[in-house]
């Protein structure tokens, strides 16, 4: 089946939902419009499934649900370290191409050997990526998988652990992907030049990550130098079974606390433009580490993740600013 530019194994997707007896799809936002489409395709072959309207962030993105029996879950890979209920079943939307138009890369790559990231649709082609460019002379390295993350060399906007492994070994990073999500969390996390080879567009991006990336930061630096004027701080933890930090949520706390500013927990899923009408002056994050980044503009309150708050407190030095990351 085709959705957009993916292909989805159909067979697979009907082999999965036929392991229960109420299924729900849970689709991520640019899938989203296929609900329709996908569900008339089950229910042509005799299952009659449900549409799970909610965020879908990624594998992390789940609670759990009484009334449901199994989720199928298409564009996203699974987190294999967590404990889904009901069990979700994981189809992956594979987009495929022609690994030669990366020698539009080799360009821009600094040295000659290269760490390959990259993420689940184009995830299935890393080896075939690693070939041509040792073909090319270059010397190529893929990092391991870590517990939450499905495949070697893949990266999520909040797990960059599998190219931090190969970071010593290696001069710059190939990022095979769409979008600048995942390649600014990348070079934040190893300050090395990172070249994006974006297989939908067919473009090489090498130079704006990183000014992109810089410009992120100077824009963190401020909201941290900001929030040394505030006083009350609520710190967000999420029930999403792959993004629930409670434990950390309770020492930021104590850490707030120990500098004489007032701190509380609020529960909260999904964060939303409701921050704005609490009367605290400052939040952290504790759950999804994009939200504080990539979200901001959204909010007139301040939210900082962990790490920064212990740049605010002084309890960790500006210089040694690192990603938030869920490990
Ligand atoms: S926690 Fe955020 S960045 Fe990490 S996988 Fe979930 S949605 Fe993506």
């Amino acid at each position: 089946m085709k959705l957009k530019y993916y292909e989805v194994d159909e067979k697979e997707l009907l082999q999965e939902a036929k392991k229960g007896k109420r299924i729900a799809i849970k689709l991520p936002n640019g899938l989203s419009c296929y609900a329709c489409k996908i569900l008339s395709f089950l229910k042509n072959n005799g299952i009659d499934a449900i549409f799970l309207a909610e965020s879908c962030y990624g594998a992390c993105d789940f609670i759990f649900y009484d009334d449901i029996d199994r989720i199928i879950c298409i564009g996203e890979a699974e987190m294999p370290y967590l404990c889904y209920k009901p069990p979700v079943s994981f189809i992956e939307a594979k987009y495929d191409f022609d690994v030669k138009f990366i020698e539009e890369a080799l360009p821009f790559i600094e040295g000659r050997k290269v760490g390959i990231a990259s993420i689940t649709p184009f995830i299935h082609k890393i080896e075939e990526c690693k070939k041509f460019i040792e073909e090319k002379g270059y010397k190529a390295f893929i990092g391991d998988k870590s517990r939450r993350t499905a495949y070697n060399g893949q990266i999520l906007g909040c797990d960059i652990s599998s190219a931090t492994s190969i970071a010593n070994n290696v001069d710059s990073f190939l990022f095979i992907g769409d979008g600048f999500f995942h390649p600014l969390a990348l070079y934040i996390a190893v300050r090395k030049p990172v070249i994006v080879a974006n297989p939908i567009e067919k473009k090489i991006y090498s130079k704006e990550i990183e000014e992109m990336a810089e410009k992120m930061i100077k824009k963190r630096y401020a909201h941290i130098a900001k929030a040394t004027e505030c006083e009350k701080f609520g710190i967000i933890v999420t029930k999403k079974i792959g993004q629930r930090r409670l434990q950390l949520a309770n020492r930021l706390k104590k850490m707030l606390e120990r500098h004489q500013k007032e701190a509380f927990l609020i529960f909260m899923n999904d964060i939303n433009e409701a921050i704005n009408y609490f009367d605290f002056d400052c939040y952290v994050s504790t759950a999804c580490p994009r939200v504080a980044i990539d979200d901001a503009d959204r909010y007139e309150k301040l939210i900082l993740t962990p790490i920064e708050i212990e740049i605010l407190l002084g309890e960790r030095k500006w210089e040694n600013y690192e990603f938030d990351q869920i490990l």
